[in-house]
């Protein structure tokens, strides 16, 4: 039989654990349930005792349920005051972490862009998006007559520099400009080539990124607004190779290690020669894949040596000055390297697209 000492030192230890109300209900049923209570039981068995013994294990049996409804009382009053008051702050909880926002494609990539041309001796400049006619098209050897510069293609700001209203459309004379000098949204952040060399002698080593801006209607490649990041290097005897040596540089860098370019001649008014660069495709190491198109090779920029002509608008000795420029897109870089394949995604502000970048 067990007796009632012994159901107090259980009780005790039980007691001990406890840590909730919720414990202390499991043990107080446990002992004083009145259906297989362990304090019931024991007087059951205390009933089939010899009559000489009942009254001295029934009081025991009763002063250890009087015992147990008292440390129970005491442990519940403990617990309450435990209890952290409403709106109190509860230090023992894990902290919340802030919920931080993603960096877009766009940063990344141009951050990278930008530490690679550094470590090369590049500076990075910025210049207006608010642009004349001179920087952005005459003295880049793109004449009053060059298409680039009629409405269809170029966004002009309404207006004249001179703040007068203008109802001109299309190409105009050089007269004419000369009169009332249009003021537009940049097409390429080459204007910025003009101003640095205008302000600066060689040599010369800048990068220029920043948004520009295109009559073109939204598509899958289209958006009238976005990214390039121009190049320019000016100094004596530079040469082609140089320019190879840069590019190749960035592509290995940027890309792959085992990267090789390749330069198909190609038409720049403001270079001469001039070429769009390929960089062989990394997924498939140039044996042709969907990527590539089967192709092996994907487009990334264009880029020449600088046209004398430009030189000429700048003041420079054309005679003692080479150099070499070029321009990439910066969506053009983000969709090959993250694989996006519609350039809208860049400007939609999904966050189902956005969250899938680094912080
Ligand atoms: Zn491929």
């Amino acid at each position: 039989m067990v007796d009632a000492a012994h159901l107090r030192a259980q009780f005790l230890a039980d007691l001990d654990g406890v840590a909730s109300d919720r414990d202390l209900q499991v043990v107080r049923d446990r002992y004083l349930a009145r259906k297989g209570g362990l304090v019931a039981r024991l007087l059951k068995e205390i009933a089939g005792t010899p009559a000489a013994d009942r009254p001295r294990l029934g009081q025991q049996a009763n002063a250890l349920k009087l015992d147990i409804e008292a440390n129970i009382a005491a442990r519940r009053e403990r617990l309450a005051a435990d209890r952290p008051v409403a709106g109190a702050i509860d230090v023992t909880l894990p902290g919340r972490r802030p919920a931080l926002g993603h960096r877009h494609p766009l940063t990344i990539v141009r951050a990278q862009m930008e530490a690679i041309f550094t470590r090369l001796g590049f500076a990075v400049v910025e210049g207006p998006e608010a642009e004349d006619e001179f920087h952005c098209f005459d003295a880049l050897n793109m004449p009053a007559s060059h298409p680039a510069r009629d409405m269809q293609d170029t966004l002009y700001l309404a207006g004249s520099m001179r703040g007068e209203a203008w109802t001109a459309t299309g190409p105009r004379s050089a007269d004419e400009q000369a009169r009332d000098p249009r003021t537009l949204l940049r097409t390429h952040t080459s204007s910025m080539q003009v101003r640095y060399m205008q302000a600066h002698e060689p040599p010369i080593r800048i990068v220029v990124p920043g948004t520009v801006y295109r009559r073109d209607n939204p598509d899958l490649t289209h958006s009238p607004m976005f990214h390039q990041m121009e190049g320019l290097l000016v100094g004596e005897r530079i040469s082609l190779a140089d320019l190879k040596g840069v590019l190749l540089t960035f592509a290995r860098e940027m890309f792959a290690p085992s990267s090789r370019l390749r330069f198909r001649p190609s038409f720049f008014p403001y270079t001469e020669p001039s070429a769009e660069v390929d960089i062989s495709c990394w997924a498939c190491e140039g044996a042709g894949c969907a990527q590539c198109k089967r192709t092996g090779w994907l487009e990334i920029l264009g880029c020449g040596m600088v046209h004398p002509a430009v030189f000429e608008a700048v003041g420079y000795d054309a005679e003692r000055y080479t150099g070499f420029a070029w321009g990439m897109g910066i969506e053009r870089i983000a969709i090959l390297k993250y694989g996006v394949e519609d350039i809208r995604l860049f400007f939609d502000n999904d966050l189902r697209f956005l969250e899938q970048f680094p912080i």
